[in-house]
């Protein structure tokens, strides 16, 4: 195995239902999956050290392209070595393409053949990115993996809108390979996202045309983009069997521990998502015995321990009466002890279920949720 590649390797697969253990091999080391990446929207996770990041062996993050495009720059951060060295993290390393992002700030946007131009949310300042441009910036911030340059199609979409959509972005990945071809330095690997909004039809002609450009991965994106659950399980149940099976396949933005549970039963590996870090900063903490909103009274004075099952550094030295106060007086440290936990959640139901599928009793997993897990 070439070290400076990525690549995979499926260990074990769950005989009841589609889900799959394995490594992702990367040029920043082994990946087990299925895999939880924390997001570091401007090449930092809100409010976690990478030491802690370390400690809680978490082996891969994602980086916004876009947003690391306004600051500090891409340019810069090659001068700089790249955003390994940037940000001192040695762990692998994903960046979005800021498709996205783009996608969010849809007022401040142009779409056509060529690419997006789009108003920086920061400072109004126009920019432009075509898939060319966006593999060249991955490529500067030298990033383990690299996405594709999509557009991602609006929720709800009429049956031509997303067709349309969809078919920019098949021709955008074309040109996303063809540049990531020319510019091969052997050590990124190039992730395809699928697009098609909810209509099936459409998930398959992109998974099909995608599936013949040989990315390193596919990805699902353009869901969790205000879609109801139900009907975003569906696409996931629809899609991930059109994914090629010997590669790693990743469920863009997605979501709460019951969606991550579900899904790795539907065949994905890979995930992200900014609910634990956003909803511990916002006061919500995922625990083993259901969610705690810290801010409510009955904390007050609760001496325990936020999740007495939990061996994270705040579990193990915290009050919730005191996480209750940090809340309360708006510390900084109540960002930092929260984050923490709720990271260690997923990072640990993730370890967790892999070693479940490994002894072949994942199912378990999907028996709790029915049971009325949280
Ligand atoms: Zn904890």
């Amino acid at each position: 195995m070439d070290p400076k590649k990525t690549s995979f390797e499926i260990l074990h697969s769950d005989s009841r239902t589609n889900a799959r253990q394995g490594v992702l091999h990367t040029p920043h080391g082994d990946v087990p999956t299925p895999v939880f990446m924390p997001v570091g929207t401007a090449g930092a996770v809100k409010a976690m050290p990478a030491e802690f990041l370390e400690a809680l062996d978490a082996r891969i993050i994602l980086a916004n392209t876009y947003h690391l495009y306004l600051r500090p720059g891409h340019e810069r951060i090659e001068r700089l070595g790249g955003l390994h060295k940037f940000a001192s993290w040695n762990g692998a390393l994903l960046t979005d393409s800021g498709g996205y992002q783009v996608f969010s700030h849809r007022e401040l946007r142009d779409i056509s053949e060529e690419g997006v131009q789009f108003r920086s949310h920061i400072d109004g300042s126009k920019s432009f990115f075509t898939p060319e441009s966006v593999i060249a910036i991955q490529r500067a911030l030298g990033s383990d993996i690299a996405m594709i340059f999509d557009d991602c199609t609006p929720y709800p979409a009429g049956y031509a809108d997303a067709e349309a959509s969809m078919e920019l972005s098949l021709r955008w990945a074309k040109r996303c390979r063809e540049e990531w071809n020319r510019q091969n330095n052997g050590a990124q690997a190039l992730f395809g996202i699928i697009q098609g909004s909810v209509y099936s039809d459409l998930r398959k002609r992109s998974a099909e045309f995608l599936g013949e450009l040989e990315f390193s991965g596919m990805a699902i994106g353009g869901l969790s983009v205000g879609e109801p659950k139900e009907l975003m399980y569906e696409v996931v149940e629809y899609t991930a069997p059109l994914m090629p099976w010997d590669k790693p396949r990743y469920l863009m933005g997605v979501g709460t521990p019951e969606d991550l549970i579900r899904a790795i039963a539907m065949g994905i590996d890979m995930f992200d998502c900014v609910l634990p870090t956003r909803n511990a900063r916002n006061g919500y903490l995922f625990t083993s015995t259901g969610r705690v909103l810290i801010k409510n009274a009955q904390y007050a004075e609760d001496q325990g321990p936020l999740d007495p099952n939990c061996s994270c550094q705040t579990c193990r030295r915290y009050s919730r009466a005191y996480l209750r106060h940090l809340f309360h007086t708006g510390e900084h440290l109540y960002a930092v002890y929260s984050t923490l936990h709720n990271l260690t959640f997923y990072l640990d139901m993730m370890r967790k279920i892999r070693e479940s599928i490994a002894l072949g009793n994942f199912g378990n997993w999907l028996g709790l949720m029915e049971k009325g897990g949280d």
